[in-house]
């Protein structure tokens, strides 16, 4: 990525440009909107971080971003979520202009993964992908098992697997007998935001997991996943790691999506 992006000054005159809205100073926030810039510097883009207090009107945050949208020299606007209660997070992402929303939030990119039109892809589901195609399994036919139905990744994700010819069980808080379906999976994506709560008898052998979760241990305090890893892992034929994995795979997937509208704005404007 870096090599193509040291390429963009000659051919368009600058490089790509992201612009990350913190609102307040809620702790994984600071470090997930750090992580953005440092990945911004490793590839080479341009990038400002705006931080607002916690106070600000969903009135001042609005018109902050439709000043974002239509100023020339910034490329993708992303707001980090979550924000204050008194803020509309749907409001927010319907006013990200959606060529230049690198999340692939708004309603219009979710639109187009769902009837298949040009889109911006989300970026953790789309990170999932990307490291089930470098694990090298043929999705086409496999049973895929999703835990979770989020708007950010279940949902999505569901998608981009059934689009991808997997055959797919979605499970969710109501879901009755989960260990039952999980044991058929072939691929087991977790993202339910629950510590540890896969374990090793939960799955069949050979199973690929993808841990998407990003959790606190309750006994050590230290980062982990959804899955159990010591117990899943010694029967998975693949498995990904928390901390690493979907965390640095969504962050390649938000640096190739602000190349992607910087170059969508290049069209544009062409
Ligand atoms: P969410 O809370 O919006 O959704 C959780 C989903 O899991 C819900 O649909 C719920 O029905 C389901 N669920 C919860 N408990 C369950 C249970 N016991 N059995 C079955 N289903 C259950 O969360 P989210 O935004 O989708 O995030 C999920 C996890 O992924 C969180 O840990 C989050 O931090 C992490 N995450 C990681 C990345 C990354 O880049 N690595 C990105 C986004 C989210």
């Amino acid at each position: 990525m870096a090599e193509m992006v040291a390429t963009f000054p000659k051919k368009y005159g600058r490089v790509p440009h992201l612009v990350v809205v913190r609102v307040g100073e809620d702790p994984a926030s600071v470090v997930y909107v750090r992580n953005k810039a440092k990945a911004c510097d490793a590839v080479g883009i341009k990038n400002t971080t705006i931080v607002k207090d916690e106070n600000i009107s969903e009135e001042e945050l609005l018109n902050l971003i439709k000043e974002l949208n239509v100023d020339h020299t910034v490329d993708g606007v992303l707001v980090q979520l979550p924000l204050p209660k008194h803020i509309s997070e749907a409001k927010v992402i319907e006013t990200i202009d959606k060529n230049k929303d690198v999340d692939g939030f708004h309603p219009l990119n979710v639109a187009g993964l769902w009837q298949k039109t040009p889109h911006m892809e989300p970026c953790t589901p789309k990170g999932i992908m990307y490291l089930l195609r470098e694990i090298g399994i043929d999705l086409k036919g496999k049973r895929a098992v999703v835990i979770g139905r989020s708007n950010i990744v279940g949902l999505p994700v569901a998608k981009m697997l059934l689009d991808a010819n997997a055959t797919v069980t979605q499970c969710h808080t109501r879901t009755v007998d989960l260990p039952s379906i999980t044991r058929q999976a072939d691929i087991l994506v977790v993202a339910a935001g629950k510590a540890k709560m896969v374990t090793g008898d939960m799955v069949s052998d050979g199973v690929v997991v993808i841990d998407v979760g990003m959790d606190r241990d309750p006994e050590t305090g230290k980062l982990c996943g959804d899955v159990d890893f010591d117990t899943v892992s010694s029967k998975a034929s693949a498995i990904t790691p928390v901390p690493g994995g979907v965390g640095p795979m969504t962050i390649a997937c938000l640096m190739q999506n602000t190349i992607d509208c910087f170059l969508l704005n290049q069209t544009i404007k062409a």
